[in-house]
C-alpha cells in the first residue's frame, strides 16, 4: 500500500468507535476521501488537536484504489482558521462551501477547486466583520462555477440574444441567468436592478474575493437577498433538489437577529 503526502482541508470529522475519528478531508491531489485517524480521539493522539475543522496542512495516507476509506498516518497542520470557527458567521460561511464540495465535488483531483478553497477560507477567517456576508457570497459563486455552473450573464440564458450591457435586469433561477425582456415575459425571474447587478457579476467574476462595486459594503437586506438568489441556484442546478443543511443554515441566518 503506497504511502501519499497531499495538501488537505479537514472538511467534516466525527468520532468512530472508542478511540478513532473519520475525517473527510478536501485534497489537492486525490480529490475528496474520507480517512480513519485511529486513535485520535485518545488524549495523547499523535494527531493532538491538528484534526480541527477547515484547518489546512499536509495529510499522510495509505491510500489503497476502490477503498471508501483510507487511513491517515499524520496530518501536518499549515493554518488552523481558529477564527473561522470562533464566529458563527464565518463558521456558516466555511460550513456551506465545506458541504458544496463534500457533496458535489467530482472523484477526480481539483487542484484548481482546491486552491479556491483555501483561498475562500483565508479571505473569510481575516475579513472585516462588515464584509463578512459579501466575501461570503463571492467564495460560494466561485465554488459554484468551479463545479461546473456558472450562470449565464453575457447572454439570455434562454436564446442566447444579447442583454443590454447595464442597468436592471431579469434573472432566472430556472433557465440559469439573465433573460432578455421578451423571454422574461413569460417566465419566473427575480429584477436584479442596476447596483444587485455589479454586485452579482462581481461575485461571479471575482478571482480572489470580491472588488465591490463602488465603494460600500452590501447592504445587509441586500445580501439576504443575494443569499436566497444562489442558494436556490445551487439547489435547482447543482443539489437538484436535494436538501443541503448547511446551505440553508448560511442562507437564512436563523442565528442573526438582523434582517
Ligand atoms: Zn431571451
Amino acid at each position: 500500500m503506497a504511502v501519499i503526502s497531499t495538501a488537505a482541508v479537514v472538511l467534516h470529522t466525527f468520532p468512530y468507535g472508542e478511540s478513532s475519528k473519520i475525517v473527510r478531508l478536501a485534497t489537492r491531489d486525490h480529490g475528496v476521501l474520507s480517512a480513519i485517524a485511529k486513535g485520535a480521539q485518545r488524549a495523547k493522539s499523535r494527531f493532538g488537536a491538528h484534526l480541527q475543522l477547515m484547518s489546512d496542512g499536509t495529510a499522510q495516507l495509505y491510500l489503497k484504489q476502490n477503498r471508501e476509506l483510507q487511513t491517515l498516518a499524520a496530518f501536518d497542520i499549515e493554518h488552523q482558521r481558529m477564527g473561522l470557527t470562533r464566529d458563527i458567521g464565518r463558521y456558516a460561511s466555511a460550513s456551506a462551501l465545506a458541504e458544496l464540495i463534500l457533496r458535489f465535488a467530482p472523484q477526480e483531483p481539483q487542484p484548481h477547486l482546491y486552491a479556491l478553497l483555501t483561498t475562500q477560507l483565508d479571505a473569510l477567517t481575516d475579513a472585516e466583520p462588515s464584509l463578512v456576508a459579501q466575501i461570503s457570497l463571492g467564495a460560494m459563486w466561485l465554488v459554484v462555477s468551479a463545479l461546473g455552473f456558472t450562470p449565464s450573464l453575457d447572454a439570455c440564458a434562454v436564446d442566447g440574444c444579447a442583454i443590454d450591457s447595464s442597468g436592471g435586469v431579469h434573472f432566472s433561477v430556472m433557465d440559469g441567468g439573465y433573460l432578455c425582456p421578451a423571454c422574461a415575459a413569460d417566465r419566473e425571474t427575480s429584477r436584479l436592478e442596476s447596483a444587485d447587478r455589479e454586485w452579482l457579476q462581481a461575485f461571479v467574476g471575482g478571482a480572489d474575493g470580491v472588488d465591490p462595486p463602488r465603494d460600500g459594503s452590501l447592504p445587509p437586506r441586500h445580501a439576504a437577498a443575494h443569499r436566497r438568489l444562489v442558494s436556490q441556484f445551487i439547489r435547482v442546478h447543482v443539489a437538484e433538489g436535494r436538501e443541503l443543511k448547511a446551505l440553508h443554515f448560511w442562507e437564512t441566518q436563523r442565528w442573526n437577529a438582523t434582517p
